[in-house]
């Protein structure tokens, strides 16, 4: 393993992509980027980090940000809560630390949303502390550099990768470490089959020498996503839409929505739906499906499109422009408003 160190690092410095959140090592910079990137490409992060940052660009601004416009910062971006945890993490930081970042491990560990990864990234690239941080592509590349048939999503695997890799993290590069093997994980060793050709721990890699890279790592089984039937409804009137707020907990809690029913209906029982909400339904347009794809729940969605003769239902009623700009509302919806 503490072959690999010299070559990765020697790698990085030539190879690393240039990433806005590079240029400095800033904690807080590093620690939005961080949260950004957990479940969400690289590419869909950039132009959101950059728009985060003219909005919000310190922890103080953060804290007082209201959620309309923290949650309207991160329309799109998805997994909600960790925006919710990004704001009570700065509120925290104001509050005991003043408005600095701490710079010590296990207070960055205990502020909200902040797990061993993100504490680990933030500690080593902001702090040169030899605290790795272990996330989904640095298990793979661990799992195929020792040839490992342990079950990567077992806690004890986890742990025995991060004593390993804090054992080899070499004092005053342990910022470029961590990225290198990030950069590694995106790049090079991805997952099903890695670019081996490329690697430039090739020659210490065991699951390279027995040709068993695109066999690792190994998996627990994935429990199969909830697939749920929804009616979606486009309501119209004159110029504005209506919209409603969904309950603060649960799936995207707080933000808001086109109002919605459980189950598949009909375009009978749509148009009843409609009356029972106090409206009165002059035409129905058209239907559209989508299917929208959470980490456990799938939506399967008919958006029924109704003209309606008044405002009303206790529903909020918005223009384009003020959806646009005021609401957020979560890509489950963006559909069916851009086909119409
Ligand atoms: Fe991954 Fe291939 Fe490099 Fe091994 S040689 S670390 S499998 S990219």
């Amino acid at each position: 393993m503490q072959k690999i160190v010299e070559a990765l690092l020697a790698w990085y410095a030539k190879n690393a992509r240039e990433l806005p959140w590079r240029r400095d090592r800033e904690p807080y910079h590093v620690w939005v980027s961080e949260i950004m990137l957990q479940q969400t490409r690289v590419a869909a992060v950039c132009a959101y980090y950059q728009r985060f940052l003219s909005a919000l660009p310190d922890i103080s601004a953060l804290a007082l940000c209201s959620d309309a416009e923290l949650m309207k910062l991160w329309e799109g971006l998805g997994y909600y809560r960790r925006a919710r945890s990004l704001k009570a993490a700065a509120v925290e930081i104001m509050a005991r630390y003043n408005g600095v970042f701490p710079g010590e491990y296990e207070q960055i560990r205990a502020l909200p949303g902040i797990g061993p990864y993100t504490a680990g990234a933030i500690s080593s690239i902001c702090f040169e502390e030899p605290r790795p941080a272990v996330d989904g592509n640095v298990l793979r590349i661990m799992s195929r550099l020792l040839c490992s048939e342990e079950c990567v999503d077992a806690p004890r695997t986890v742990k025995r990768y991060t004593e390993e890799l804090a054992a080899i993290y070499p004092i005053g590069r342990c910022g470029d470490f961590s990225q290198a093997l990030m950069e590694l994980g995106a790049c090079v060793c991805t997952p099903g089959k890695p670019h081996c050709e490329a690697c430039p721990v090739r020659a210490h890699c065991l699951a390279f020498r027995e040709g068993k890279q695109e066999m690792l790592p190994v998996r627990a089984a994935k429990k199969a996503r909830r697939q749920e039937e929804r009616s979606v409804f486009l309501l119209l009137c004159g110029d504005r839409l209506a919209i409603r707020k969904r309950p603060e907990r649960g799936l995207l809690g707080g933000l808001w929505e086109l109002p919605a029913v459980q189950g598949a209906l009909d375009e009978n029982a749509a148009l009843e739906q409609v009356r029972a909400w106090g409206l009165d339904p002059l035409q129905l347009e058209k239907t559209l499906r989508h299917v929208h794809v959470f980490t456990h729940i799938e939506w399967h969605m008919r958006c029924f499109v109704i003209y309606c003769r008044e405002t009303g239902g206790g529903f909020t009623w918005t223009t384009r422009e003020a959806l646009q700009t005021r609401y957020a509302l979560p890509s489950a919806f963006r559909p069916f408003l851009t086909q119409n």
